[in-house]
């Protein structure tokens, strides 16, 4: 299985599944906005994050996240939960979320 990590903004649910199910683990670093305050929490599947080379796999899929979110910016941060597995970033929706008030 390989490695998967997920961003979740801080305030919101995660709007699809989790890796890892009901044995995640939140990383200790949240990855913030470069240009405002907004932040993202961290989850990978628990076994996963258990591995010895964690630190170093984990380090590629947090910087697509953290580049992800960064891009994110000019849209509000509207996407609010993030995936990768490296390469690719999949964004989750929630219509209601797309519409602003
Ligand atoms: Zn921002």
């Amino acid at each position: 299985m390989n490695l998967k990590i997920a961003a979740i903004r801080s305030g919101t649910d995660p709007v699809g599944n989790l890796p890892g199910g009901s044995f995640t683990r939140t990383l200790e670093t949240p990855l913030h906005c470069p240009k405002c305050d907004v932040t993202y929490y961290t989850v990978v599947d628990w076994d996963q994050s258990a591995d010895r080379w964690f630190a170093d796999n984990s380090r590629p899929l947090l910087t697509l996240l953290r580049k992800a979110i960064f891009m994110g910016h000019s849209t509000d941060h509207r996407v609010t939960h993030f995936e990768t597995e490296g390469v690719v970033v999949t964004s989750f929706t929630r219509h209601e979320a797309l519409a602003k008030p």
